[in-house]
């Protein structure tokens, strides 16, 4: 019996590689002094697990950015406009890669599965010479040996690798990535024949691809890949993890038979078939590692429930042979990256919600728990504990709200639809509202100054009054008001100053929400998000934005849009409650803003804007569920605006260019007016409606990039608009930008938006 763990979190417990990393791009240390924070990191990590008494410790899932770029590193497959002259692969050529430098941009980064870590996407042609150029995974398993700890090396592994890449432009579309597999397998082999010699008894190939939908030709790869590496991998145990999903019976079929594997890592937290897989058939002889324990929430274990599975795991007798009890490994469900690191460094939460957490360091210690209680030796004492936690979570009064109970039950069977159809609820509102044909607007936020950053902290830590800090929020809103009356847009925002971050500024009004101090995940690179811990039935026990929305209306006769963030983006960036399914958590979340939706339009608010940022990043990872996802998920959006008159408009906002796939959805939201990134992907939406979809309410596909520093100029945006206009009605069109304005300096904002509303001026002098 032993235990494992999938990876680990590499940013350290207060962020001091994040701090390590920015501050050597900023050119403000070394690169020794970098090397230094991150060996440190690695050997506290290793010891740390050691301590505990991990038996499977994995090395090489450290990163200085992300581990699709080591492994690109690792294969030389750098394009060739970073200038790479072969060699190992230094810090220049690989933060180049990652971040761009001043003559080449950045490779693409795109989402890591469902989770919000972002990877860098290789770019991969029949061009690539491929070579062995970094040998990170070795020197890793070397220095943590010399430190005493025998670890399990991670590596990407080759098939997963090669279909998360992109072909590089200029590569015809129909090039088969996978057909380089004969071409990087040569690497892996040097690598694994390193990793041998070097001491290295098992070895991990991260394979999640496998949960995904996968056609025999894909599979057939998987199959390829490890038939071809087989004779190398003699003499080494071999893993194949994979994560985030359960493996489809095809997929399972192919990993028990991989040649040269002797172990198989499965999610049993989020895989709802996996037991039964495995119940169903398990090769004798080899390893199961169980993932039991969540990588993806903060929750502490059920370990009474865990042990009963991995108990009923035992000794089972399948199809093919039985897995015996010495080769089941307790495990993560998948890495560990995607929790926040230590529940020790929480200084703010109380103790009975700490009873309720645990983040990585915890996580480590419960999976050891789990090992040694089916070994026989069970710490009575923790799991006492533990059963005392999970009771106190189900019992307590802060997680159940009987009300909020109920008001959710109910939605239930209704459809929530506004009375009268988007085209009678335009022509009220434009009775009512007056505007222009191709009407301006932004998405809501303004440019937060470091002056805007130290109110809103110095009214955190009491420094000043309660009316201090209104006055200047209020000056700012007022000069953001004047500004965009003195550009002449026509629907105004009040630039969102009082808020730090679109869900937690939500998430700290509503109640059974928690926040953490520490509680970073790594999103991309040195970027790291302190997701909100929904813990409790949620409900909002005051009006949240009503004051602020009013405020800036009574400075303007323009339209001025109230601000709100939508129930599906509100979950999906946070940590979700577990003892719940996520629908029924944002038919509350919905709930609560729909009050809020209503106090606004009591206030005078004609225009409410409702962000779904994230409702497409939602999406889960299998068709066979998107649409199950997308029916609640949009439920909960209307159910926000069911309420208003018709008078009333709903805008909603979404980020992320890929929506061709869900724009059935986008329709269902009903919303009167949606506005949607659209600059970066070459106008690809608008090839749906060129297509023939009918889009009957307002829409506002980003005209500009608020992403670049670069100013649009108004011919440019002109043209964009001409386009549009070639495919949409020209009184449904909006012009905006395809975002926020927050992260922008106030000269380019000025610049830009002068030229977007010239552009909208233009255009309707031609129409
Ligand atoms: N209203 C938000 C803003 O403008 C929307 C941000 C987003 O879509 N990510 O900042
Ligand atoms: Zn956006």
């Amino acid at each position: 019996m032993s235990s494992h763990i999938v990876g680990y979190p590499r940013m350290g417990p207060k962020r001091e590689l994040k701090f390590a990393l920015e501050s050597f791009w900023d050119g403000k240390s070394s690169a020794e002094d970098l090397k230094k924070v991150a060996t440190d990191l690695r050997s506290s990590i290793w010891k740390q697990m050691a301590d505990v008494g991990i038996k499977f410790i994995p090395s090489n899932t450290f990163s200085y950015y992300d581990q699709v770029l080591d492994t690109t590193a690792m294969l030389g497959a750098v394009p060739s406009r970073y200038g790479w002259n072969g060699g190992e692969i230094g810090f220049d050529v690989y933060f180049s890669m990652a971040r761009g430098n001043a003559t080449v941009p950045a490779m693409e980064m795109t989402k890591w599965f469902d989770t919000n870590y972002h990877y860098i996407v290789p770019e991969l042609g029949p061009e690539v010479n491929f070579s062995y150029a970094s040998h990170k995974a070795v020197d890793e398993y070397k220095e943590a040996k010399a430190l005493g700890v025998d670890t399990v090396p991670v590596l990407v592994g080759p098939v997963s690798y090669l279909l998360l890449s992109k072909p590089a432009k200029g590569v015809e579309k129909s090039f088969s990535l996978l057909s380089l597999l004969p071409k990087i397998l040569p690497i892996y082999k040097e690598v694994i024949s390193e990793l041998k010699a070097a001491g290295a008894s098992w070895l991990q190939f991260d394979e999640p691809l496998l949960v995904m939908d996968l056609d025999s030709h894909k599979l057939k790869a998987f199959t390829d890949a490890y038939s071809e590496l087989e004779s190398t991998l003699s003499g080494v145990n071999v893993l194949v993890e994979t994560y985030f999903a359960d493996v489809t019976s095809e997929a399972y079929k192919t990993l028990i038979s991989l040649k040269g594997v002797t172990g198989y890592g499965l999610d049993l937290v989020r895989g709802a078939k996996t037991l039964d897989l495995v119940k169903g058939e398990f090769p004798s002889g080899k390893y199961l590692f169980a993932g039991v324990v969540d990588g993806r929430n903060i929750w502490a274990n059920d370990l009474a429930a865990s042990l009963a599975t991995l108990q009923s795991l035992e000794g089972i007798v399948g199809k093919g042979g039985h897995l015996l009890a010495d080769k089941l490994v307790v495990s993560t469900s998948c890495s560990l990256l995607h929790t926040a690191v230590d529940l020790a460094n929480e200084t703010k939460l109380d103790a009975e919600i700490k009873s309720w957490l645990a983040f990585a360091a915890q996580k480590v210690v419960e999976v050891n728990a789990l090992a040694k209680a089916l070994a026989g030796q069970k710490d009575e004492a923790f799991f006492s504990a533990n059963v005392a936690a999970q009771a106190s979570r189900k019992s307590s009064p802060r997680v159940t709200n009987e009300a909020v109970q109920k008001a959710a039950a109910a939605l239930k069977g209704s459809d929530h639809r506004r009375g009268t159809n988007v085209s009678a609820r335009l022509d009220a509102q434009q009775k009512k509202l007056n505007l222009p044909i191709l009407p301006t607007t932004t998405i809501g936020s303004f440019p937060q100054t470091p002056e805007l950053r130290r109110v809103r902290r110095e009214y955190k830590a009491n420094k000043i009054t309660e009316e201090e800090y209104v006055k200047a929020i209020k000056e700012e809103i007022n000069k953001v008001v004047k500004l965009q009356e003195e550009l002449d847009i026509d629907v105004l925002v009040h630039g969102e100053p009082e808020r730090n971050d679109m869900v937690e500024y939500f998430g700290e009004q509503l109640s059974g929400f928690a926040f953490t101090v520490n509680g970073w995940v790594q999103s991309y690179g040195s970027r790291c998000v302190k997701p909100p811990i929904i813990y409790g039935d949620v409900s909002r026990p005051n009006p949240m934005t009503v004051f602020w929305s009013s405020t800036a209306q009574s400075m303007t006769s323009r339209p001025m849009k109230g601000m709100l963030t939508g129930p599906v983006t509100i979950l999906n960036w946070s940590f979700v409650r577990n003892d719940q399914p996520r629908h029924e958590t944002c038919y509350q979340i919905a709930l609560a803003i729909k009050d809020e939706v209503e106090d606004l339009e009591k206030a005078g608010i004609n225009v409410i804007q409702i962000d779904e940022a994230a409702l497409r990043e939602g999406l889960p990872l299998r068709k066979s569920e998107h649409e199950f996802y997308l029916k609640w998920a949009v439920h909960s959006f209307r159910i926000t605006n069911v309420g208003v008159q018709d008078t009333t408009q709903i805008h909603t906002h979404m980020c992320y260019s890929n929506f061709n796939d869900i724009i059935k959805s986008i329709i269902d939201m009903d919303a009167d007016v949606i506005t949607i990134e659209n600059s970066r992907s070459d106008e690809k939406l608008l090839s749906v409606f060129r297509e023939g979809v009918k889009y009957g309410a307002g829409i506002g596909p980003g005209v500009y990039d608020i992403h670049s520093p670069r100013i649009p100029p108004t011919e440019e945006i002109a043209d964009r608009i001409r386009k549009m206009l070639a495919v949409l009605d020209n009184n449904i069109l909006w012009v905006n930008p395809d975002c926020g304005l927050k992260t922008r300096k106030y000269q380019e904002v000025k610049a830009a938006l002068s030229n977007m509303v010239a552009a909208a001026k233009q255009l309707r002098q031609e129409l």
